[in-house]
């Protein structure tokens, strides 16, 4: 972009949807790889079922946390959502700024593009996503020449402006990635995220390589943002004590599947499915009275072999009947927010 180019486009976004409409609807998203034969004709022999029919709602201004084991799919359930990665099936409708909706799933390249400013991105390493040989100021003002926003002048003013607002100072621009600690490094990743004013972010293991103090630095941070941008959260993680403050729902994942949805105070206090419980026993609690003892042998599934019924039953204390031939879906509880897939609360037909 060259100085005096008259694209007067930095102006705040609009504010977006109505707060009661959701911003993000998930339908029936499903992610499967193809397990190949080596070979020239390379014929499918399996299929890594990574997401399979996931439904959800995210509402303007909340979190949503995204958790289960290593291999439970969330991470390709969140870069399947940002179009990171193609689904192989389902919606994934957005409401833009305008009020229009649009199914991220089904748009080609060249229609995405224009909403990517929307749709941001943090990372779990700070510095990989980091272009050592950038500055700061290029890396975090490279997504405005990108997009062709404002002249220089207005894209040098939106840096300092987005820099500040991250806890670093409008003199960091001219340095480079690796004059900075661990927890700076992040919030130059988060300045780049949030430099396009998008609405919805994914924050993908965002502070999982990071020390506990600066941790809670960085979520304290991104708590501040999403107040001052109205930012909507999708935080994917594996650490339950961050999801537990930091998240207005949570949704567990096991081998692709949802098996529970609900508000981050009910489902730790009052954990339905047998998987959530076993996940909420690993954590380090505080109070060794609120720990629950359960222990849950064996690997998660495999997602190219899933085991029949419910996916957890290999694995589950309280598998019985209808567990090994029928598969749970998610449902409503009663008088309720929760959503659990299991036959102890579902009992099949
Ligand atoms: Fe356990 Fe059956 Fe519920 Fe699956 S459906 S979690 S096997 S009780």
């Amino acid at each position: 972009m060259n100085p005096g180019d008259a694209t007067p486009v930095l102006a705040p976004l609009s504010p977006g949807p109505a707060a009661a409409e959701p911003l993000v609807r998930v339908r029936g998203l499903c992610k499967y790889f193809p397990i190949r034969a080596k070979g020239i004709l390379g014929k499918v022999v399996a299929t890594v079922r990574a997401v399979d029919d996931l439904h959800f709602d995210l509402h303007p201004g909340e979190t949503l946390g995204l958790v289960g084991e290593s291999g439970s799919g969330k991470t390709t359930a969140a870069r399947c959502i940002l179009r990171a990665l193609s689904p192989t099936a389902g919606e994934v409708l957005f409401r833009t700024p305008s009020g229009a909706t649009v199914d991220l799933a089904a748009l080609p390249e060249r229609a995405l593009k224009p909403l990517r400013p929307h749709l941001q991105m943090i990372f779990q390493d700070p510095y990989s996503s980091l272009n050592p040989r950038m500055t700061v100021g290029e890396i975090v003002g490279e997504p405005l020449v990108i997009h062709r926003l404002g002249t220089r002048t207005e894209q040098e003013a939106r840096v300092v402006d987005i820099l500040r607002k991250v806890g670093l100072k409008a003199e960091h621009r001219t340095r480079y990635p690796h004059a900075f600690s661990g927890g700076q490094r992040q919030r130059i990743g988060i300045a780049r995220a949030l430099i396009m004013r998008p609405s919805f972010v994914v924050a993908d293991e965002a502070v999982s390589a990071l020390d506990v103090s600066v941790q809670a630095q960085v979520l304290n941070l991104l708590k501040d943002l999403q107040e001052e941008f109205k930012l909507t959260y999708l935080f994917v993680a594996h650490n339950l004590d961050v999801v537990r403050h930091f998240c207005d729902r949570v949704a567990v994942l096991y081998a692709g599947r949802m098996v529970e949805l609900a508000p981050a105070a009910e489902i730790f206090s009052d954990p339905k499915h047998p998987y959530t419980r076993a996940l909420l026993s690993a954590v380090p609690w505080p109070d060794p009275d609120v720990r629950l003892k359960f222990d849950v042998p064996g690997e998660i599934a495999d997602p190219s072999r899933l085991p029949s019924g419910c996916a957890f039953h290999p694995r589950c204390p309280s598998c019985f009947g209808p567990c090994k031939t029928h598969r749970p879906k998610l449902q409503r509880l009663v008088d309720s927010s929760r959503q659990v897939a299991c036959h102890l609360h579902f009992p099949p037909d």
